[in-house]
């Protein structure tokens, strides 16, 4: 199999393949490594360092045209999914749950299309898990970016001018960006409170030091494997009410709640933005499913009464080398079970394989994304 790798678009320092990796898929056995020329500088790796590994340096036009399997984090641009040909395979983040858009032309295309976003949450694909690591990345820098706009410190001061208290920092949604974002925030001295409705996640967030919010009557539900559901009016309307206290007496809330395939649940509401502290910071990781606070707009920094907002759900892209890192290594786990000895071999009854697999030739695989489509 050649394996073709492609620049990101401008708006994404990331690149889907390191050098390390691209030296890794040969020893596996994949026959030929193609990269797209430049296509790592942003995230800090050199062309050279490519070839140093064994790669093949090129240009975009080479990657689509003799690439078995083209590899890009981001969904292709319609020109560069015009130059596939039927039966060739692409493997990246398209989040299809939300962004419906990508499936079409891949089934006009006959386009075997895989999307990491849609392993099943088991252990067996962790080592695949590009929503862990790229949620991980987006907590961790959440918080930086947070405390880069508070007006105050993070940790508590005590000096010849004065004690300043610590800033209190509330987490909402305690998944994988989530603790991150509470175990960054601890590192840098801050009272951090959390709050989620899945009851597993109130012993990880104890178990970092911060304080859970309690909101009784949460629903959960086994057949979620492990993710959130959509809860009841009522349980909102507490839940609500309990975000609204403990969030006009923090500095910073960091969003991060998220159900997939839906809206983001609507957390902070604009009256609670409304009674916050001027000066205060929200991030919203959630910005680009709608954001879990009513004033969010996606990839925008606003101010609204004396609260800075920030719309960002694409942080990863701002750590890019070690972003990148974790990606190809996800991709690299991954490729080790499509392709266990360089050539792929479509095995569906496998979970993984039949999870990821969006499309093959003119059809829905993936049967989360067939459910979701039947129901729209
Ligand atoms: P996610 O990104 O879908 O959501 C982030 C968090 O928001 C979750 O913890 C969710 O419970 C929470 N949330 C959703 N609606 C909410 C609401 N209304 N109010 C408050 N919080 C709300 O989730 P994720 O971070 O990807 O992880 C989800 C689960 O999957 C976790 O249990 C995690 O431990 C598990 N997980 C398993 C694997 C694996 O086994 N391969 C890998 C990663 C994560």
């Amino acid at each position: 199999m050649i394996l073709g790798i492609l620049k990101e678009d401008s708006s994404d320092n990331r690149v889907a393949v390191i050098p390390e990796t691209a030296a890794a898929l040969l020893k596996l056995g994949v026959s030929e490594v193609r990269i797209e020329a430049g296509a790592g500088e942003r995230a800090g790796y050199r062309d050279a360092d490519y070839v140093a590994q064994g790669a093949q340096v090129t240009n975009e036009a080479d990657v689509l045209s003799k690439s078995d399997l083209v590899v890009k984090i981001n969904p292709l641009t319609s020109s560069q999914a015009n130059q596939l040909k039927a039966g060739q395979m692409i493997l990246g983040q398209y989040n299809p749950l939300t962004n419906r858009e990508v499936i079409n032309p891949l089934l006009d295309g006959k386009i075997t299309a895989f999307s990491l976003d849609m392993l099943p949450r088991t252990t067996r694909a962790q080592a695949s898990d590009v929503l862990s690591s790229m949620a991980t990345v987006a907590g961790y820098k959440a918080v930086l970016v947070a405390a880069s706009e508070f007006v105050g410190f993070f940790p508590m001061f005590m000096t010849a001018a004065g004690t300043i208290k610590p800033a209190k920092v509330l987490i909402l949604g305690a998944g994988v960006a989530g603790l991150q974002a509470i175990a960054t925030a601890k590192r840098l001295g801050a009272v951090v409170e959390a709050f989620d409705v899945r009851t597993a996640a109130k012993e990880e967030v104890l178990s970092l030091g911060a304080k859970f919010v309690d909101v009784e009557g949460a629903q959960e539900s086994a057949a979620a494997g492990g993710y959130a559901i959509e809860q009841s009016e009522e349980f909102k309307q507490r839940q609500a009410e309990a975000v609204h206290k403990h969030a006009s007496m923090a500095d910073i809330v960091i969003c991060t709640a998220q159900i997939p395939g839906r809206r983001a649940p609507v957390l902070l509401r604009k009256t609670t933005v409304d009674a916050m502290k001027p000066g205060s910071v929200v991030v919203d990781l959630a910005a680009s499913t709608g954001g879990n606070c009513e004033v969010t707009e996606n990839g925008k920094s606003i101010y609204y009464n004396g609260v800075k907002i920030i719309g960002d759900s694409s942080l990863p892209s701002s750590v890019p080398r070690d972003a990148s890192a974790m990606f190809s290594k996800n991709v690299l786990n991954f490729m080790k079970i499509l392709a266990p000895k360089g050539e792929a071999v479509l095995n569906f009854e496998d979970d993984i394989v039949q999870g990821t697999c969006i499309t093959h030739q003119g059809e829905v695989i993936s049967p989360r994304l067939k459910t979701l489509m039947a129901s729209a």
